[in-house]
């Protein structure tokens, strides 16, 4: 069986890993240049299903690198008000030394790479494909073809391979903006910093819907580009941050931050001195998207995984995850010895309560954690 995989992203390249290690003929193609295009990497948590789902699709040598190149696993989760004062907070048992709790996105999708270099195809963005028989033609924007016996939409939140299947699929902007950002863990900052802050997630919030989430990036290897950070990143509406999206969109990475320090300018002097250290060409804007009911389509050659399935905002950490258990269940579905219709029926039917709880839960969590009505 030939499966051609759109995007490269997390669940892409794990379920490559998986189809490859069961023999079968795998070809990703990635709209990005290059492995090394947009090495803003942002901290992904790894929960046990995500964990066991790597354990189930990686080869050893793979598996091993994301290990080494996964952050000192992490073990708190704490709440505290603008001025530092604790709200709340929960500790998780630590884990062995092999433990994975969060990894570096740039860092995990390098590492995820391993191994693959005769199957990843750079520079083709997927534009269109048409079902023909019992095969799949798929078109991509440099006018180039390809054929394959099943194709799968692993390309993200804004799919092209789903608009097609799926082409009344609904987004939701979850009217959230967050501008995101790095502290380089310095030994100065190190010693600033609140042990919290080094230990997982922290939370804190003024209570008038503006909050700053701190999480530490410390690698067991770091990549060769950047070393340990603290992702630092501001939440609010865009009433709360005072910028209209056209104007957020258009900022440069400097302006961005002069929002982080001007909202959060009468918090604890701890908060600004971190906000003060932060690597201000790192900062981006990100909107907070997510469906309300999963993706659901009539079966075909054509399937998908992931974000395209199940788009959903970070506030449960789950993304990842669940792109990484649809990967298991995929792969497993192709590999069994059933014809190919019926193995992606039973895939499909998979996917969508699994997808659907984790959606749930992102949307709980975003309406506590903001202060917002979804
Ligand atoms: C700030 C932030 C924090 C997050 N934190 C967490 C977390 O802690 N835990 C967690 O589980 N999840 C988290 N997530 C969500 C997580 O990143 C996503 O759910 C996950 O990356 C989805 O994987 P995917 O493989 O479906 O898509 P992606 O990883 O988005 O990959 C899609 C790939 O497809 C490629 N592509 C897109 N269009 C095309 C095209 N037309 N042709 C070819 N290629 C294309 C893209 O370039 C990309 O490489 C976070 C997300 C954000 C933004």
């Amino acid at each position: 069986m030939r499966v051609a995989i759109v995007g490269a992203g997390i669940g892409g390249l794990a379920l490559a890993h998986g189809l490859v290690k069961a023999g079968v003929d795998v070809t990703v193609y990635e709209r990005d240049p290059s492995p090394r295009h947009r090495n803003q990497g942002y901290r992904i948590h790894i929960s046990p299903v995500g964990e066991e789902a790597l354990a189930a699709l990686l080869p050893d040598a793979v598996r091993r690198r994301v290990i080494e190149t996964a952050t000192h696993p992490g073990d708190l989760l704490a709440g505290f008000d603008s001025q530092l004062k604790p709200m709340f907070e929960q500790v998780f048992p630590g884990g062995g030394p092999d433990r994975v709790t969060a990894v570096d996105r740039y860092a995990f999708r390098r590492a995820l790479m391993t191994g693959l270099d005769d199957v990843l195809v750079f520079g083709k963005q997927f534009e269109s494909y048409v079902v023909d028989g019992d095969e799949v033609g798929i078109r991509f924007a440099d006018g180039t073809s390809a054929t394959a016996d099943v194709l799968v939409g692993a390309d993200g939140v804004g799919s092209r391979v789903r608009a097609q299947v799926v082409p009344d699929f609904e987004v939701a902007d979850i009217g959230v903006r967050c501008i995101y950002g790095k502290v380089p863990l310095s030994p100065a900052v190190k010693s600033l910093v609140p042990q919290a802050f080094l230990r997982g997630f922290s939370f804190v919030s003024n209570g008038r819907g503006a909050g700053a989430a701190f999480a530490p990036v410390l690698f067991r290897t770091p990549p060769e580009e950047y070393g340990d950070y603290l992702m630092s990143v501001l939440t609010g509406t865009n009433a709360v941050l005072g910028c209209a999206d056209d104007e957020l969109s258009a900022m440069s990475p400097a302006d961005l931050w002069s929002i982080v320090a001007r909202v959060t300018a009468s918090w604890h002097p701890t908060v600004r001195e971190l906000v003060a250290s932060a690597e201000v060409d790192a900062a981006f804007p990100i909107t907070l998207r997510t469906c309300r009911r999963v993706a659901t389509w009539p079966v075909s050659r054509v399937t998908l995984l992931g974000d395209a399935i199940h788009p959903m905002t970070p506030a449960a950490g789950a993304g990842a995850n669940t792109a990484l258990w649809d990967a298991v269940r995929l792969t497993r579905a192709l590999t069994e010895e059933t014809p190919v219709l019926e193995a992606l029926t039973s895939y499909q039917r998979d996917v969508t309560p699994h997808g659907q709880a984790a959606v749930t839960e992102s949307l709980e969590n975003a309406q506590r954690l903001f202060s917002v009505t979804i």
